[in-house]
């Protein structure tokens, strides 16, 4: 399996209903690996500062992710402060410092060009397209992208729609970029762009799949309390990414199952700050989860009316 990401490395400081956490480990691609790193290996393309506790990263190469890819660079780490209010389905955005991603130009090392995974994480898009053309032969390319870039760089956005496989957007963002209130007409706008597959996620109303010939929902697990949701979109790209490099099956049933996989990971997430939890989860702690998950949605078709 090779799963190659490329997203940011950040520095969060988040409030939510029930406290705060300042400076914690955060950005797309270490939600995305540390998520993904439960199926198998990831290669991680990224950028950080030199004020970035890098020793917090090591976990995470424990567990299998490698960041040869990770460039050090003079000046200040990504950093994202963010908060959320009692609705948790919405972060506001309190204050984003590109810092070292305003010049970053990755180069992938020569290893990472026949990932036949990528995940192009929420980051510049002008990034994702650079990260595009060092790729060889991909089998999938998947991207993610939200609001600041949705506003501040659409036309590169729009090319990149047009290279990749898959994207993954919330409801919020997926009316954004496409200018429709209705969800499955903003999936049909997507399809007609160049995507292949269009996940749209709706936070604790869990997310659809659409593609030409289907649409499938996987509910979000039922939490009894929700600490942080940082990272759940990512943690749910690196569950379903995560499933088909390691499955290698990219038919409609599997895609399926990669969804309830992803769902199952953003619900771990949320249950504290940062990727604490994702890193003390196990496997059987997954499978679990993926039970409850089948439990349920399943019911009897036979229903007598
Ligand atoms: P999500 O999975 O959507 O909750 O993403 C949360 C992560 O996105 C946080 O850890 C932030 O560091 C990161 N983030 C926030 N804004 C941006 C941005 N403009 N570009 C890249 N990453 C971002």
């Amino acid at each position: 399996m090779s799963l190659l990401v490329v997203g940011s490395v950040a520095l969060d400081s988040v409030e939510t209903p029930f406290g705060k956490a300042d400076e914690v480990i955060g950005g797309s691609a270490n939600y995305f690996s540390a998520s993904a790193s439960h199926q198998g290996p990831v290669q991680l393309v990224g950028v950080v500062g030199s004020d970035y506790p890098v020793e917090k990263l090591e976990p995470l190469k424990a567990r299998g992710v490698d960041f040869t890819g990770l460039e050090h660079a003079e000046g200040e780490s990504f950093r994202w402060r963010g908060r959320y209010r009692h609705d948790l389905n919405s972060a506001e955005t309190l204050e984003t410092r590109l810092g070292v991603f305003s010049h970053f130009r990755p180069k992938l090392p020569e290893a990472f060009r026949d990932a036949e995974f990528v995940f192009l994480a929420n980051i510049d898009p002008r990034l994702q397209l650079d990260v595009l053309r060092q790729v060889r032969q991909p089998k999938l390319v998947a991207c993610d992208t939200m609001n600041f870039w949705i506003e501040s760089r659409r036309a590169d956005l729009l090319e990149l729609l047009g290279k990749v496989d898959l994207i993954t957007l919330n409801d919020g963002e997926a009316r954004q970029l496409t200018e429709q209130a209705n969800l499955v007409q903003a999936a049909r706008w997507i399809l007609d762009r160049g995507p292949r597959t269009v996940l749209i996620k709706k936070g604790e109303h869990g997310a659809f799949m659409f593609t030409r010939e289907s649409v499938f929902f996987a509910p979000a697990y039922p939490l009894e309390s929700v600490f942080d949701p940082t990272g759940a979109g990512d943690s749910f790209a690196g569950g379903f990414m995560g499933w088909l490099a390691r499955t290698r099956d990219l038919s409609d049933a599997n895609l399926r199952r990669a969804v309830v996989l992803g769902s199952a990971m953003g619900s771990f997430v949320v249950e504290g700050f940062s990727i604490t939890r994702l890193l003390e989860i196990s496997r059987t702690d997954i499978e679990r989860r993926v039970a409850d998950f089948h439990r349920l949605v399943t019911f009897d078709q036979a229903l007598d009316t």
